[in-house]
């Protein structure tokens, strides 16, 4: 009998549950109620589109819901994805609230020095700030040279063209494309310190 790929995961999901359901079962989880409340969570359905999770190197493959009107109903993974076989982490399986959440903060949380409360800002108001503070700082605290140590301590003056004035933190949301981004502009920049959270 020929299995094809979507089969061959459906059987495998299918032995891999019994085996999680019987493990929850032995910590006392009731299980039934679990299967009868997973059932009644609708399954969205539209026109599928295949896409990629845009959260890490990893690449794990998304298909795309999308409803009669073009907008995204729900994101799942895609089984036929050779690197993620349908399966994504939690970041990834919560990528529908990335791009579809009502909750969302749509302006920037702003705390003047000295004060004791948080003022709503425009973004745009919020972009402008930390760009002249950027400029400023690195301005301020540009190294065109430093006296650097080689491997045997010997000290010489090199250019190095850099500051350690500014930190770049990324955080769990940052797409791929946008650590690339970040990484070129400060790099460019002189920043030492650049760090994000995504596997890359
Ligand atoms: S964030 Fe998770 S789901 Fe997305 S690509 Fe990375 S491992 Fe896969």
């Amino acid at each position: 009998m020929k299995v094809t790929r979507r089969q061959f995961l459906k059987i495998s999901s299918g032995v891999i549950g019994t085996v999680v359901a019987t493990e929850a079962a032995s910590w006392g989880l009731d299980t039934i109620g679990m299967e009868k409340q997973a059932v009644k969570v609708p399954i969205k359905t539209g026109r599928q589109v295949p896409s990629v999770c845009p959260y890490c190197s990893v690449g794990c493959g998304t298909i795309v819901m999308v409803n009669d009107a073009g907008k995204i109903i729900d994101i799942q993974g895609n089984p036929d994805s050779p690197i993620s076989e349908g399966t994504l982490c939690p970041k990834g399986a919560a990528t529908y609230q990335l791009v579809m959440n009502d909750l969302r903060w749509t302006k920037v949380k702003y705390r003047a020095p000295g004060s004791d409360h948080w003022e709503d800002k425009p973004l745009d108001w919020a972009m402008d700030r930390i760009a002249q503070l950027v400029k400023k700082t690195r301005d301020e605290n540009f190294n065109e040279y430093e006296e650097v140590a080689d491997i045997r301590g010997k000290k010489s003056r090199q250019r190095v063209m850099n500051t350690y004035a500014i930190a770049s933190l990324g955080g769990a949301t940052i797409s791929n494309e946008w650590n690339y981004a970040q990484q070129k502009l400060m790099h460019g920049l002189g920043v030492v310190s650049v760090e994000n959270q995504a596997r890359i």
